[in-house]
């Protein structure tokens, strides 16, 4: 029923467990060190800056939107509004429900510091609201990507960050079927080699960004941000990035514990997708993702034409 993880992972907001409460960066003031307390009621309290209420009090001050929303409603009236807004939370969220570093207990002490790193540092960057027009570099770093064809509340729900890096502006936590693993930045720069930043020490062949395993088939893209525009067009299960083009081993183990039988692959439409595909085919029943001629990647698509063509593959793939 009601879940407090539901409406943080739909704020993208990411949490420790603390006993039987839940801990998290303060959105309300500016913090490195988790500070603020909630509890299964979603009654909270923030040590660093004192602010505390309820579920309606912390949904008022969320959002900017959720401010209009509410001014000048009775208390029973910012009740119904709250249903609204937790239905919403149940219905849409394509948050990736990241569970914090320090949850991890199997892995070796190095993994787990560095990993606890990088959620330091990406939960430390403010949240950025991509709908609003930014400044600066950060304008610019807004100005490509929305270029690129992202949407604002893509960018928003995904956890893309302002990264305070000039070469590489743009930043994204990555989980593994609900687990944080680590971040990527993206740089903006034309020629900028890698084009994608990982933590210090970050395993890609560990590690699956996305959702898997509530079906049989999966779609299986290169990049992460492949894989968003995935989600943008509706496709937020069973969606994953291998985060290169070759399926590493232990890839290929968790989505066959996780039931995968069928991989549709999405991989990019030239020789080293090729590869990848034939790889695929391996250890699964493979389908391959129609793309326009001419378009190399998803990264490729938006707008009405991504829509178009992901559904065309899905009901090509549905029996
Ligand atoms: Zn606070």
């Amino acid at each position: 029923m009601f879940s407090p993880e539901r409406i943080l992972d739909y704020y993208g907001i990411y949490y420790v467990r603390a006993g039987s409460k839940l801990r998290i960066n303060c959105p309300f003031h500016t913090e490195q060190n988790a500070s603020c307390y909630i509890d299964k009621n979603f009654s909270w309290f923030c040590f660093g800056c004192a602010r505390h209420g309820s579920l309606a009090d912390f949904l008022e001050q969320i959002s900017s939107e959720n401010k209009k929303k509410f001014a000048g409603l009775n208390s029973l009236q910012k009740m119904l509004e709250c249903a609204t807004i937790l239905r919403k939370a149940r219905a849409g969220s394509i948050a990736e429900y990241i569970k914090p570093a320090c949850a991890e207990k199997k892995n070796v002490q190095e993994e787990k510091e560095n990993r606890l790193k990088a959620w330091q540092h990406y939960t430390g960057l403010p949240a950025v609201d991509w709908g609003k027009p930014l400044k600066g570099e950060q304008g610019e770093a807004q100005e490509y990507i929305l270029g690129r064809g992202f949407e604002p509340w893509l960018l928003n729900r995904s956890g893309c960050k302002y990264n305070y890096n000039s070469r590489y502006p743009l930043i994204w936590p990555i989980g593994d079927n609900g687990r944080f693993k680590g971040w990527v930045a993206r740089t903006t720069a034309a020629g900028q080699e890698p084009k994608y930043l990982y933590n210090h020490g970050f395993a890609k062949r560990s590690c699956l960004a996305g959702l898997y395993g509530s079906s049989e088939t999966v779609v299986v893209t290169e990049g992460l941000l492949d894989r968003l525009k995935l989600n943008q067009a509706g496709i937020v299960k069973d969606a994953v990035a291998l985060l290169g083009w070759h399926m590493s081993e232990q890839q290929e183990q968790r989505l066959k514990s996780a039931g995968v039988k069928r991989i549709i692959c999405a991989l990019d439409n030239d020789d080293a997708g090729s590869r990848g595909l034939a790889r695929l085919a391996e250890s699964f029943d493979v389908l391959q993702w129609r793309y326009p001629i001419g378009v190399k990647d998803l990264g490729e698509l938006s707008g009405e034409k991504l829509k178009a063509v992901c559904s065309t593959n899905l009901s090509l793939f549905a029996r």
